[in-house]
């Protein structure tokens, strides 16, 4: 049975707001509109102790205090203060930054600036499974590190890196741990205490939330994180993030973390079963194909494959009623092959040929084997019009 099209697979560049975030948001627009700010007059109080039930119920999921919650406008904005407003607090004692390879852009374009103005960065490369080497990192702090930033699951790959251990040797040297959690919040469970988190940055359009919302979590005890704020103006957010509160955004981002708190366990085994089945459909009747980054160490949401002999974008135009990315939707608009994959070591023929499909809440079985079938289709057919695959193919699989 064919699925009602097109069908959405890119769930690692943004989701759906669930049914039941919106329901939760619409008062906040309406009778509810007051300044979480507003200290003398009821509208004022009632968006103030929503702002306050969203603090509490985004510290449960993970495993922190309501006051360590600070609301931004998204994980780019949480990343950018983690990382700058360490850079500036702790000035005087270090200039150095290390971080890694594969990060998102809000990391890595900021610690790029922060190089500008006197900062220091390691990047750490990433083997072919996409993973970090506990080695390198321990090999990479000096007296002068202020700061380490490594994500936890990666956008394009699905990679997660061993938070827990980093977190470990952190404590160990003394310095503070910033965790881009933008897509592991809500799918793996995520515990700033258990991990050795000081900062994390958060997003709630990556978990069925509004798209403009977002947290970064700013250890208050065993080490109190200071940070130099980048926007000043009305003192909100304990003078860490000034600017009226988005309260709809923030109900909304609060809800969404509910629904994955309670349903994070079925919720990841189905996705689990899904992503498997899709892989298995392709990988079982198309011969040249690679999977990119470890399968163990993986968000159970992801897949990213390569084919070879098709170019990804060729692909892409040929499955046009299947939303999925090649590379990241970030880049997708250069020729530049996908810099994660690059760092993968992954060559860059095989890296213009990739595609990554991100599974979602809302994805079905149907979906998953209308998708396989689409894409097996397609890359036979783009195979047959390229003589160079055809020429290059072993004689026993022709
Ligand atoms: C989406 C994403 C971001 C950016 O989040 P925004 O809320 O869109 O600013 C940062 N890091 C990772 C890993 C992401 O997936």
């Amino acid at each position: 049975m064919a699925p009602k099209l097109p069908v959405y697979m890119d769930n690692q560049a943004t989701t759906a707001v669930d049914p039941r975030v919106v329901d939760a948001m619409l008062p906040y627009f309406t009778e509810k509109f007051g300044n979480a700010a507003s200290r003398n007059h009821e509208f004022g109080w009632k968006a103030e102790e929503a702002v306050e039930n969203a603090r509490s119920q985004i510290a449960r999921l993970i495993h922190c205090t309501p006051r360590e919650i600070v609301f931004t406008s998204g994980a780019t904005e949480s990343d950018n203060l983690a990382i700058k407003g360490v850079a500036e607090a702790y000035r005087g004692k270090g200039n150095h930054i290390v971080t890694q390879a594969t990060e998102h852009k809000a990391v890595l374009d900021t610690c790029k600036r922060l190089e500008k103005s006197g900062c220091e960065v390691t990047c750490l490369p990433v083997g072919r499974d996409g993973l970090i080497d506990l080695e390198d990192l321990r090999r990479a702090i000096t007296p002068k590190t202020i700061l380490i930033s490594i994500m936890h699951a990666n956008n394009e790959i699905g990679v997660i890196q061993p938070i827990e251990e980093i977190g470990k040797i952190a404590k160990e040297k003394g310095v503070i741990f910033h965790v881009d959690a933008a897509q592991s919040v809500g799918k793996i469970p995520v515990d700033v205490e258990k991990f050795g988190i000081d900062l994390l940055a958060i997003s709630a359009h990556k978990i069925y939330g509004p798209k403009g919302v977002g947290v970064l979590y700013v250890r208050r005890k065993n080490p109190r994180v200071e940070l130099a704020a980048m926007i000043d103006g009305g003192g909100h957010e304990r003078g860490l993030r000034s600017g009226t509160l988005n309260v709809p955004g923030i109900v909304g981002l609060a809800k969404a973390c509910e629904l994955c708190e309670k349903e994070m366990p079925q919720e990841s085994e189905r996705l689990g079963v899904l992503r498997d089945k899709l892989k298995e459909a392709i990988m079982s009747r198309l011969d040249d194909t690679f999977i990119n980054g470890s399968m163990v160490h993986r968000l159970p949401n992801n897949l990213n494959v390569s084919f070879a002999g098709v170019e990804g974008d060729a692909l892409l135009m040929g499955i046009n009623d299947v939303a999925v990315s090649s590379g990241s939707a970030c880049t997708s608009a250069t020729l530049e092959p996908s810099y994660v994959l690059q760092a993968l070591g992954v060559p860059d023929e095989r890296a213009h040929s990739s595609i990554r499909f991100g599974l979602g809440r809302f994805n079905t079985e149907e979906e998953v084997d209308y998708v396989a079938g689409r894409v097996v289709e397609t890359v036979k057919r783009l195979r047959e019009l390229s003589p160079l695959y055809e020429a290059a193919k072993p004689q026993s699989s022709r």
